[in-house]
């Protein structure tokens, strides 16, 4: 079965996979069906990377080990955040067996193993044959399509955006061309849920909107769906857009524009819009503006449009989780719900299609696994990369901070989120946090205040303070007039 899997993947004859596999098709190499799936497995080890020769990649994917400090990282890109329980099942394995048994939820939905061994191959092969890898093996890298946690089952939705979202899912990862993007160029594709990101950039946004009665995508590029978009199109011709778009920033962008926001330095909106327009037919938006909804609603209890079903949503402590915490979480989906799982872009967990009647019951055993359940909790405001412990350039024990920092203003009912980073990349977080600790020496950060005025990462408040000084500043910090 794995092996015809393989065969599947070098079926796509693309340039860019012949390119990067011409090792896969030397004789020897497919004259050994088990061997082959081994090298194919094995090349983060011995074999050139799966990237886009293009625009490479550094970040780790399903084929990709990437060495941090504390080992290996996979990274396993989820269809609109979802999983099936045997699969987390199987994530919580591989973690197990091949590596420390750490897995990550990371701020665009999506799982990842961190403190890989030397069992790599073995690993990978072991997510394969859970069917958690790419249709093909270019596709890993861009296949980076977010949706709502709650995609298909919200109460506030306009559009189940789920089909198009494995139309636009199976184009980016099956057009040759599309694996010339970035691996971090993303779109977001957004049906009007009350529980959605809207904070997250991304490269390409739509989202669904009942212009004058008739439902359509409102667009933007480089952006969020609280900006204005720039135009809208018809539902049925969602996927042509996406085509078009991506089409058009290839076509236009050079290789070392790997962003959407690259192009549009050189380029306006109106411009693209006319090589859109002779592709797709557009309209015209007014007064659209996308409605902001409750924040913090990715924790608790809430009923779907599914009459009598709810999801609930819970958050392992800095977005870790051990095997024990995913295999729980498997196991109360296939026992109180329709055996999936939904991660989150706030690195949380989401069951869907839970009874109401068994929601607290749930939502009490999750909490016995490890999950944090309740917005009171401080850590479920706080974000925190991999820090030192894992990761070469970070400056503090970020993690660990956080966890101090959760500690120190435990009776604090400030619910702004608090972002703790081991350097100005900022990997945890992929918006400007309220507030913002930027990590200058070990256990000592710079404090930043979001301020709509300012880039980066706000106006700067203090430097150099321990976290127990941080945590005073906090405390002393006046609500809200900075989190524009
Ligand atoms: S933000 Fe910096 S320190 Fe933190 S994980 Fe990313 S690169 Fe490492």
């Amino acid at each position: 079965m794995m092996f015809a899997r393989w065969v599947d993947i070098i079926g796509h004859k693309t340039f860019a996979f012949r390119r990067q596999f011409s090792w896969a098709f030397h004789p020897a190499v497919q004259s050994r069906h088990n061997a082959d799936l081994r090298i194919l497995t094995g090349y983060s080890v011995k074999s050139p990377p799966t990237t886009s020769p293009l625009r490479p990649s550094a970040c780790p994917g399903l084929l990709r080990v990437v060495q941090a400090l504390d080992g290996g990282i996979c990274r396993i890109k989820l269809e609109g955040g979802s999983i099936r329980s045997d699969q987390a099942r199987a994530v919580a394995q591989a973690a197990q067996l091949y590596a420390g048994g750490e897995i990550e939820a990371t701020n665009r939905a999506n799982l990842q193993i961190r403190g890989i061994g030397v069992h790599q191959a073995a690993l990978i092969d072991s997510l394969l044959a859970a069917d958690l890898g790419p249709a093909t093996a270019a596709g890993d890298d861009v296949r980076n399509l977010m949706l709502s946690p709650s995609a298909g089952i919200d109460r506030h939705m306009l559009v189940d955006t789920r089909p198009l979202a494995r139309e636009i899912l199976t184009s980016l990862q099956t057009h040759a061309r599309f694996h010339e993007l970035s691996a971090k160029f993303a779109v977001q594709l957004d049906g009007g849920e009350a529980l959605a990101m809207l904070a997250h950039p991304h490269d390409l946004w739509l989202s669904a909107a009942d212009l004058g009665g008739e439902l359509s995508l409102v667009f933007g590029f480089a952006g969020c769906p609280t900006d204005r978009p720039v135009a809208a199109v018809s539902l049925q011709d969602g996927h042509a857009l996406v085509i078009a778009v991506l089409e058009t920033f290839l076509e236009l962008a050079r290789p070392d524009q790997t962003r959407m926001r690259h192009v549009l330095a050189e380029r306006s909106p109106e411009q693209l819009l006319q090589i859109l327009a002779k592709r797709v037919p557009l309209r015209s938006v007014d007064k659209w503006r996308r409605r902001v909804t409750a924040p913090g609603l990715h924790l608790g209890t809430y009923a779907q449009l599914q009459k009598g079903l709810v999801h609930v949503g819970v958050m392992p402590p800095l977005g870790r989780l051990n095997p024990s915490m995913l295999n729980g979480a498997a196991r109360l989906a296939e026992q109180f719900g329709d055996a999936s799982l939904r991660l989150t872009p706030w690195q949380s967990l989401l069951l869907p299609n839970v009874r109401q009647a068994d929601a607290s019951l749930v939502t009490r055993q999750l909490q016995d696994l490890g999950y944090l359940i309740d917005a009171a909790e401080p850590l479920t405001h706080l974000v925190a990369c991999t820090g030192s412990a894992g990761c070469s350039k970070g400056l503090a024990d970020t993690k660990g901070d956080a966890r101090l920092l959760g500690a120190l203003r435990k009776n604090e009912r400030s619910q702004d989120q608090v972002h703790l980073t081991g350097c100005a990349r900022s990997c945890a977080c992929a918006h400007t946090a309220p507030v913002t600790l930027l990590a200058s020496s070990n256990g000592r950060y710079d404090v930043y205040f979001r301020d709509a005025a300012l880039p980066g990462f706000g106006a700067l408040q203090a430097r150099n303070l321990t976290i127990e000084a941080a945590g005073a500043l906090l405390d002393a910090r006046p609500r809200s007039p900075l989190d524009a």
